[in-house]
């Protein structure tokens, strides 16, 4: 089998090393002061895709938390997942449980999680983690 990948698209297939979860938050409220502090601009990190925004309008998971740079709504958090046979800009489960099909599946798969203000389009990854393509952690059932 050739190790082929397209560009843009994380390894997540055979032969990936199995990154370890990846917490994104020093990082982000890093960017948050610096726009308060006046060094970036919104329109540096209020700028979400239009296929962003609509995912978090139509699939966002509520994160509870009010956006760091309008204050005006709570941000929404939607989850991509990379891996073969999955698109190359990543699949946006629109269900909890198409997401969970998709941590389940038996080949390796990469979740990006994104916080994402739908009113003033601040994006922010929150945390990257891989799953799928293992057994542990699963419950034990029999492979019929
Ligand atoms: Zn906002």
């Amino acid at each position: 089998m050739t190790m082929t990948h397209r560009p843009g698209v994380p390894k997540a297939s055979d032969g990936a090393p199995r990154e370890a979860r990846v917490e994104y938050r020093l990082m982000r409220n890093a960017v948050v002061r610096d726009v308060q502090k006046g060094r970036l601009g919104r329109e540096d990190v209020c700028d979400a895709h239009p296929e962003l925004l609509r995912a978090a309008r139509n699939v966002g998971k509520p994160s509870g938390e009010r956006c760091p740079i309008c204050e005006a709504t709570d941000t929404v958090e939607v989850t991509y997942v990379f891996g073969t046979r999955l698109p190359p800009g990543g699949r946006c489960p629109g269900t909890a449980t198409e997401l969970d099909r998709l941590r389940r599946r038996s080949e390796p798969v990469l979740c990006y999680d994104v916080e994402v203000c739908p009113d003033c389009a601040w994006h922010h990854l929150t945390r990257k983690y891989p799953a799928g393509g293992r057994r542990e952690g699963q419950r034990a059932g029999r492979a019929l």
